[in-house]
């Protein structure tokens, strides 16, 4: 029997959505909130992994590409890549990378640092981005929306070159957001 569709199964058009906006004006990269807080709200409101069983538009998106699209090559997920020291290892990095990008936001607030039309590829490469800027707002708004994008992009992209190598949701197996709300569940498991 063909399993019934439900409004939230197409939430992977979202993913499409917020980059494609991201390339023409980065200041749409705010609504990357949404993806960052909805997460944590739900599994603190004690919804346990709703957010990623049915309303994660990132994980749709590699299931997509790599299942129906058979973009995967569906081998196993190496064990070091499960394992805890490589999960909380990559949230921790990433928090790391999260807090520079503040730090960078406020060092702009402050006028200490020019606005840095840019977006930082895998924390590293600076890709010019100045098109995607055409209507000019408070600098450090600007400047969160370059570095917020440029943390969506690293990450979707981080995604794809693992759904390609092994299998189409291995991002989720040490996505950060996954991590984090699966601790929150740990924690109110062991209060309750
Ligand atoms: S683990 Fe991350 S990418 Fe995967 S479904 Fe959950 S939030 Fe989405």
């Amino acid at each position: 029997m063909k399993k019934q569709l439900h409004w939230y199964d197409r939430l992977w058009i979202v993913t499409i959505i917020y980059l494609g906006l991201g390339f023409f004006n980065i200041l749409f990269a705010w609504l990357g909130l949404i993806f960052f807080c909805l997460p944590l709200i739900l599994a603190i409101g004690g919804k346990d992994k709703l957010y990623c069983n049915h309303y994660c538009d990132r994980g749709q998106f590699l299931a997509l590409l790599g299942g129906r699209l058979g973009l995967s090559r569906k081998r196993d997920i190496p064990g070091w890549m499960r394992s805890k020291a490589f999960r909380y290892g990559f949230l921790a990095f990433f928090m790391v990378m999260f807090f520079q990008m503040l730090y960078t936001t406020w060092l702009v607030f402050t006028g200490a640092r020019q606005l840095g039309m840019s977006v930082r590829l895998l924390w590293t490469f600076n890709v010019p981005w100045h098109w995607a800027y055409p209507v000019e707002v408070t600098p450090w708004a600007a400047q969160f929306a370059f570095g917020f994008y440029s943390i969506m992009l690293t990450s979707t992209l981080i995604g794809i070159v693992v759904m390609v190598l092994f299998k189409p949701r291995a991002w989720c197996v040490f996505c950060p957001m996954g991590t984090m709300t699966q601790l929150i569940c740990k924690v109110k498991a062991k209060e309750e």
